[in-house]
């Protein structure tokens, strides 16, 4: 009887818990059976595994063979296991043996446990390891809760994986190599991480943007401060031309922050170089919730947590299904969003922000100079009402687009992207440096002392007040926007014409 312990990772949302796999051989009629609440997938891994060993040269032993996935209630599925199983089944047969363990049989008997050491990673029958998605996530989360593991992986999966900062990833092209460094024959070598590919928006430059100043100033606001934006105007105003620019002026992601938007895209199914670019995500109207929440039999992250780090761009916003706007309101309150199914709860990180646009009627030409709007009243109010309420008063900025007098031609060309961006990344410095965070996060416990409005200030915000009724929470997020307009100006406190600025973009809620 033989038993050997190895060490993988399961998948649950970003979080990979760790999975023991554990091989046992005892002597009877030659049976290979895996038990643990394994789904299809891991019964298929069964013929690989076999095939595999044998492609590689080597013999598959004779007996009862079992093995055991635990724990046995977490979902396992993809061919992750094929390399643990494959590598238990050659130590338990004594077709391998670990080269610093070697010196005391005794003691890989008695605890045959290889303990810092993660297996994962596909075989295919020709015993070539396959890479699996979510190497990423294995990697962030092996690196958090065991630092001082050696992670094993397929080539592919380990040039990813390597980008995590402090932990040791191998990468093996087929079985038999990770048998070579198992017995010290032919040790693999560490990982070269995949290059970082820098930020190059292609989604063009603000220069080619004409007028709209109003809108331009209210974008640099958004991206300086975090706040979410909505652009309201006729069809052809340049709404979608200017929204489209903001992953342009916004700073670059960090080194971690990229680490943490690859793997979420990887989850999603989605390959996404590691990027310093920020996302921006632009679903469609019609888009389903669990499309943009989130959602399926085993939770995969929705267009919510894509944007995670970066734009959610949410086009004819009063189009999309009144249920999608109803759930924006949780990750807009809480960056997250849980997605509870039968016995598993997944939380995605969902810190986006989101830009949207509309008009401002169902035919759009309400308001246009030269053009008729053909809208009864109540269906005007009807359209505006869908982005009333709970989800009006989680946007910061809101801008009604007019068409410009003076013909294109005829308007001078804008700042380029690079230059709004490099005042974006210092205004975000001193965000960051004062309360760790951007302007819109603010809480109203923080607020107070961040926020320091002088004298000039406190009395135009005490006339607004009487003039306008402004609620509580509208008072705060024309805190916060005033903020951010300070700290674009390097203003230690905010001063009475930026909480005028800040004023004017409230228009819709107040
Ligand atoms: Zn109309």
């Amino acid at each position: 009887m033989s038993l050997a312990v190895l060490l993988s990772r399961s998948l649950i949302g970003l979080d990979a818990p760790t999975v023991r796999v554990e091989v046992h051989l005892a002597r009877g009629l030659p049976s290979f059976g895996i038990v643990g609440l394994a789904d299809a997938e891991v019964r298929e891994s069964r013929e690989r595994v076999r095939a595999a060993l044998q492609s590689s040269g080597y013999d598959f032993p004779l007996g009862r063979l079992t093995v055991n996935l635990s724990p046995a209630d977490l979902p396992k599925e993809s061919g992750r296991f094929d390399l643990p199983i494959a590598i238990g089944v050659l130590l338990v047969s004594g077709q391998v043996s670990i080269l610093e363990r070697t010196q005391d049989e005794a003691t890989l008997k008695r605890s045959p446990l290889l303990a810092n050491l993660v297996l994962a990673g596909e075989l295919s029958l020709t015993g070539a390891l396959v890479s699996t998605k979510g190497a990423l996530a294995i990697a962030l989360s092996v690196a958090r809760s065991s630092p001082a593991a050696t992670l094993v992986l397929p080539m592919e999966d380990a040039i990813e994986a390597a980008r995590v900062p402090g932990l040791v990833v191998l990468g093996a092209r087929t079985l038999a190599e990770v048998v070579g460094h198992l017995d010290g024959s032919n040790p693999l070598v560490f990982s070269e991480p995949a290059p970082l590919v820098e930020q190059a928006s292609n989604q063009g430059c603000l220069s080619e943007l004409r007028g709209q100043l109003l809108a331009r100033r209210a974008l640099e606001l958004a991206a300086a401060g975090g706040h979410s934006m909505l652009l309201s105007g006729s069809p052809g105003v340049g709404k979608s031309m200017l929204a489209k620019r903001m992953p342009g002026i916004l700073p670059a992601l960090s080194h971690a922050e990229s680490l943490e938007v690859a793997s979420i895209a990887a989850f999603a199914g989605l390959s996404r170089p590691l990027s310093s670019a920020r996302p921006f995500r632009a679903p469609h109207h019609s888009a389903s919730v669990a499309a943009i929440i989130g959602g399926g039999l085993k939770p995969k992250p929705g267009e919510v947590s894509l944007a995670h780090r970066g734009v959610l761009f949410m086009d004819e916003l009063p189009e999309f299904d009144r249920r999608v706007r109803e759930a924006l309101r949780e990750p807009l309150e809480n960056y997250e969003i849980a997605l509870a199914r039968a016995n598993l709860k997944v939380v995605y990180p969902a810190d986006f922000q989101l830009l949207a646009t509309m008009n401002p009627c169902p035919c759009g030409w309400s308001g246009h100079p030269k053009r008729a709007c053909r809208c009864r009243p109540e269906h005007v109010l009807t359209y505006q009402s869908r982005v009333s309420g709970p989800l009006i008063d989680r946007i910061d900025l809101q801008i009604h687009l007019t068409q410009e007098k003076e013909k294109w031609m005829d308007l001078p060309p804008g700042e380029a992207s690079a230059l709004v961006r490099e005042r974006v990344t210092q205004a975000w410095y001193r965000q960051h440096n004062r309360q760790g965070g951007l302007n819109a996060r603010l809480s109203d416990g923080q607020l107070e002392g961040v926020c320091v409005m002088d004298t000039a200030a406190k009395n135009l915000l005490g006339r607004l007040i009487d003039q306008y009724s402004l609620s509580a929470r509208a008072i705060q997020r024309v805190r916060r926007v005033a903020r951010t307009i300070a700290d674009l100006e390097s203003r230690p406190m905010i001063e009475a014409h930026h909480f005028a600025e800040a004023f004017q973009y409230r228009s819709k809620s107040l």
